[in-house]
């Protein structure tokens, strides 16, 4: 029943990645996820399969979702900072699965008279129907251990590209950098933002000096993680 969303968790910080990173949100995450980066099995036995360099930093949130009426899933907090001029970020697992849900959420806020500006974070996998402000689609590369026939819907990213968009890529080496190229030559280089892979702060210590590089060879843009560089962590700040 569309009325119902299936939420992991909602909280107030700053937009951590890419255009519009510094920016206060409100963040709305999302449960369920059609990929699992990491590989098959990985939510079971928290390994790497089928040549995943990397596991989902979220799958623990977004395989348990809490069914909350789309009128009820915002503080009052919350709902004050959007009134101020908080972007409303969705995010997940993949929150175009929950595109009716998404609808309704915005309808409950335009009764209140809040109107803010949404980003949604999708794998680009999925084709929408929502009118947002700004799509961060984040297209998996073969090192999340995802098949490629799931992972990789050229025809679905030209239609998301078509709305207000970048498209994100966590990469580690210039091998990465070749598969980008390859598989992603259609768009354009001011449309693709690189961020340094790492779970830690050590770990984008030593990755951002080669990711820098490789953004200013190619012409596109770079972003920070402000959530490691901050707080070390990567969900709920
Ligand atoms: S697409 Fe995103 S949310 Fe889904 S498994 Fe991969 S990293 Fe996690």
């Amino acid at each position: 029943m569309a009325d119902l969303i299936s939420v992991c968790e909602v909280f107030y910080s700053i937009q951590g990645e890419g255009m519009t990173m510094g920016r206060p949100s409100v963040f709305l995450r999302l449960a369920g996820c059609n990929l699992l980066c990491g590989g098959p099995g990985t939510q079971h036995d928290g390994a790497l399969h089928n040549g995943a360099t990397w596991r989902c930093d979220t799958i623990e949130l977004w395989m348990k979702g809490l069914a909350m009426d789309c009128r009820e899933v915002f503080t009052s907090e919350q709902l004050a900072f959007l009134r101020k001029g908080a972007h409303l970020v969705i995010t997940g697992g993949e929150p175009l699965l929950q595109q009716n849900q998404i609808q309704n959420v915005i309808n409950f806020l335009a009764s209140q008279d809040i109107r803010p500006y949404i980003e949604v974070e999708t794998n680009g996998t999925i084709a929408s129907e929502l009118d947002l402000d700004q799509y961060n689609i984040s297209p998996k590369l073969r090192n999340s251990g995802v098949k490629r026939a799931d992972r990789y819907k050229p025809e679905i990213l030209l239609g998301l590209s078509e709305n207000h968009c970048q498209f994100k890529f966590v990469i580690s080496s210039e091998t990465d950098w070749q598969e980008i190229e390859k598989d992603f030559a259609f768009i354009p280089p001011n449309q693709i933002w690189l961020m340094p892979a790492g779970e830690s702060q050590t770990q984008l210590a030593a990755t951002r000096p080669v990711v820098v590089e490789l953004a200013k060879a190619h012409g596109v843009n770079y972003s920070e993680r402000l959530q490691i560089v901050v707080w070390d962590r990567k969900t709920g700040v």
